[in-house]
């Protein structure tokens, strides 16, 4: 082994480590604390949803599947699409079935990108875009979500574009701010690539947890849908995250381009979930419903008691992460608080710097998911009640 060239990790992967995931789930374990760190559901989707994934498995869907996904599912999200959102896709020729969100944003990336070609994103990120940027040979450039409302400067954005920028990536409802990009803010995005002729991959998978204003991919604007690359997972909104069905929504010639990267990473995806899935989406709206407004209690629920433990906390729009201020309870630094919470206070979060390069900007911030059970978010609550005050300077 000694003679093997070293560092066996690629140039292009250096500096990315373990994911921050799985370092506070890790840590969570340790000590037994309630996990609000990593956000997968504490509870199951519906019972129904599992009955048809079981009764696929008996039924024989158990050999590879067609590379872009099972025909009933790609029309299933076909129909989502047009239902929701009044978006057309040809379901055998638009539509890409992943693992998850994960692998649609890597393949979009490796399939889209030349070495060289430039990425824009926003600041805080999602945390696998970066590695696919670079994976891809891409460079990335960043624009900063910044003040309460994690608003972007316009003439910023319109100045990091350059004769390189191949794509946008966008994504909303944002982890991990939670906010919802305004219709006028997709406007200055769409127009911006519609002027340089650049693709948006839009990451939605958050679309159905929005608790107020609306969910507008951007897809739908005006010379959009033919530039536009969608990716949503079903992870979100049936609770299955484990699962690992996930989408793309593209027009054909964005599609093929996908599909070639797709069919050397995975070639197909985890076959008894995908007829279940495809039952899932064709729920009626009442499933939704309920689903938004499941959430938006929890949201309540956590933002309250977050706020009543001394944290800094703005309800969030969408999805289901809260952002809360550790500077009124004297901290200054997130790392050093997610580090102490678990052993010390019984929880888990994230350290909003992880979503950051300019790890300034996110020090004073953490994540708490809240896609868990009420009683464990009351428990979680009563816990962080009792945090220890910090060593403010
Ligand atoms: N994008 C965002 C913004 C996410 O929060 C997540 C997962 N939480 C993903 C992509 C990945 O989704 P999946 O689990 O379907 O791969
Ligand atoms: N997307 C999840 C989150 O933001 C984590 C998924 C993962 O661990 N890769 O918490």
């Amino acid at each position: 082994m000694s003679s093997l060239r070293q560092p066996y990790l690629s140039s292009r992967l250096q500096g990315f480590g373990t994911s921050i995931f799985t370092e506070i789930t890790l840590l969570a374990q340790r000590y037994g604390a309630l996990n609000l760190g990593q956000g997968f559901p504490d509870f199951d989707g519906p019972e129904e949803i599992k009955e048809a994934a079981i009764a696929a498995i008996r039924g024989g869907t158990n050999q590879y599947l067609r590379s872009m996904g099972l025909p009933a599912l790609n029309a299933a999200i076909a129909a989502h699409e047009r239902r929701f959102y009044g978006l057309t896709f040809d379901p055998d020729r638009e539509i890409t079935v992943t693992s998850g969100a994960t692998e649609a944003i890597c393949a979009t990336l490796l399939a889209l990108c030349e070495t060289g070609d430039e990425v824009l994103i926003f600041e805080p990120f999602y945390d696998s875009y970066r590695p696919c940027i670079a994976m891809a040979g891409a460079v990335e450039k960043r624009v900063l979500l910044s003040g309460p409302g994690f608003d972007f400067d316009p003439a910023e954005l319109a100045a990091a574009v350059t004769a390189k920028t191949r794509l946008i990536l966008l994504n909303s409802p944002h982890n991990p701010v939670g906010k919802v990009f305004t219709r006028q803010e997709l406007e200055l995005v769409a127009e911006l690539c519609l002027r340089h002729d650049l693709i948006c991959v839009t990451d939605e998978v958050y679309e159905h947890l929005v608790f107020s204003g609306e969910h507008l991919p951007i897809a739908c604007l005006p010379g959009m849908a033919e530039r536009t690359v969608k990716i949503s997972s079903t992870g979100k909104t049936f609770s299955f995250t484990g699962w690992k069905i996930g989408y793309t929504c593209a027009p054909a010639p964005l599609s093929a381009a996908i599909r070639t990267a797709h069919q050397f990473i995975t070639f197909c995806n985890s076959g008894p979930f995908q007829p279940a899935l495809a039952l899932g989406l064709g729920f009626g709206d009442d499933f939704y419903e309920e689903l938004r407004e499941d959430y938006r209690r929890k949201r309540d629920l956590m933002a309250n008691g977050l706020r009543e433990a001394g944290f800094g906390v703005d309800d969030p729009a969408g999805t289901y992460f809260i952002v809360a201020d550790i500077r009124p309870l004297g901290w200054q630094d997130d790392v050093a608080f997610c580090r102490m919470l678990p052993e010390k206070v019984g929880v888990a979060a994230i350290p909003a710097s992880a979503f950051y390069v300019d790890k300034a900007a996110g020090r004073h911030l953490v994540r708490f998911a809240f896609c868990k059970k009420e009683d464990v978010l009351r428990d979680g609550i009563e816990k962080l009640k009792r945090v220890p005050r910090g060593d403010a300077r």
